[in-house]
């Protein structure tokens, strides 16, 4: 897709690696996801992992919370290896993160990144020893940390000192104001920390996830300003089903487009049933619509209307969706390009025949009133007319030979 505004400038930011991936540094948006299992239950841990990582998640972020979590890292790596799949796994660590990785350094080991949220590694005196032990663990076994701040969980001694200078100002700000400032001081305080212990700064990720469109955007556009750390996007506890797709685009779009951000992830509370994926998905269709990145063949169709005589083409256009995306595993090394493929699934004439030629294959299905014909444009010349009641395997039939060859 060629992007109709100016090139977006991507802030320049310091190229971290985690495994395999890069972050920042001009790098591709990274998409990462996280599990929602025990990290104990060993079987269920990987099972969701191989999910996220077959849907394109980049990165997997795990929950490691006690001991058996700490204890199951290493084996849930091995299995993962053991069936092909080597996605870079991150440690999630609150409140006995120092402790897990120093009784247990074969999963310190394993884990290609550790997440460390400055508002819960202690309180007092203990709080700097704790994040000390866990910035010299990343030292010792060469890891990349994110220092994740989170506006539920906030360094308090942070605000607390903000809101006294502010008090104290000739022209005070508002608390909100306050409150952001306090979520990026957080940040950079806590990395140039890091950095005074010893980890490289190409080492360090930096976020400040909140829940409010218009905070995150606030935040992130300051927390940009103060330096060339790469930054993860993410708004957190976004919500369920559209609320939390809607919020996670605005909010996101909004900084992409500015060139902040380096990796994202969408934060989406799945519906019972939901497949965790889904999050994954929305993270990739951002990055693609935007014309960042291209994971999967896009299916163009029209939303229907009094034209339509049926749902044949909803139906087809949903199905060739799913399809196309179920597919991309195996097609992404076996055809090069595929996931920049448009596929255009029309519901009549009247704007069928253009929308299809523009896309590499697309089809025009009968509306009201027309024949009961199809026409197909192959990479904008109509090379078939589809007629009979199996329209749309026909179509289907021609999409794939159109992959293949
Ligand atoms: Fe309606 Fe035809 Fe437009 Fe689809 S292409 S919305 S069926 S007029």
């Amino acid at each position: 897709m060629s992007p109709v505004l100016d090139p977006i400038q991507r802030r320049k930011t310091l190229p971290v690696s985690v495994g395999p991936i890069t972050i920042g540094g001009g790098a591709p948006v990274v998409v990462q996801s996280m599990t929602n299992t025990d990290t104990g239950d060993i079987e269920s841990t990987v099972r969701q992992i191989a999910e996220l990582a077959r849907a394109g998640s980049e990165l997997v972020r795990i929950t490691v919370n006690h001991e058996s979590a700490a204890k199951a890292v290493p084996v849930i790596r091995d299995a993962l290896a053991a069936q092909g799949c080597e996605v870079p796994l991150v440690g999630d660590f609150h409140f006995n993160g120092h402790r897990l990785l120093a009784d247990y350094p074969e999963c310190a080991e394993a884990l290609a990144k550790y997440r460390i949220n400055p508002g819960n590694v202690g309180k007092g005196e203990k709080k700097d020893s704790q994040f000390a032990t866990m910035i010299e663990l990343a030292c010792r076994y060469d890891r990349p940390v994110r220092i994740g701040v989170n506006g539920g969980s906030l360094d308090q001694e942070v605000v607390v000192r903000l809101m006294d200078e502010n008090a104290r100002a000739a022209q005070p700000k508002s608390a909100e104001r306050i409150m952001h400032e306090a979520m990026v001081e957080s940040a950079i305080s806590s990395a140039e920390r890091a950095v005074q212990i010893g980890l490289p700064r190409d080492h360090i990720i930096l976020s400040c996830k909140m829940s409010g469109v218009q905070e995150l955007i606030s935040v992130y556009r300051m927390l940009a300003d103060r330096g060339d750390f790469a930054l993860h996007l993410g708004l957190t506890e976004a919500g369920m089903g559209s609320k939390g797709i809607v919020a996670s685009t605005a909010a996101l779009a909004v900084l992409l487009q500015e060139g902040i951000g380096d990796t994202i992830r969408v934060s989406l509370t799945p519906a019972p049933g939901e497949a965790r994926t889904r999050e994954v998905q929305v993270a990739q269709e951002i990055l693609q619509s935007m014309g960042f990145r291209s994971f999967a063949p896009m299916v163009t169709a029209c939303p229907g209307c009094g034209r339509t005589t049926s749902d044949t083409f909803q139906h087809l256009a949903q199905n060739i969706q799913a399809y196309l995306r179920d597919q991309m595993p195996e097609w992404r090394n076996r055809y090069p390009g595929v996931e920049s493929m448009q596929v255009a699934v029309m519901g009549c004439v009247v704007n069928g025949p253009g929308e299809s030629k523009n896309a590499n294959i697309g089809i025009s299905l009968p509306g009201s009133g027309e024949r009961p014909s199809a026409p197909v444009y192959v990479d904008g010349e109509k090379v078939a007319t589809l007629k009979g009641e199996g329209i749309a395997d026909q179509f289907k039939r021609m999409v794939d030979d159109y992959i293949e060859t």
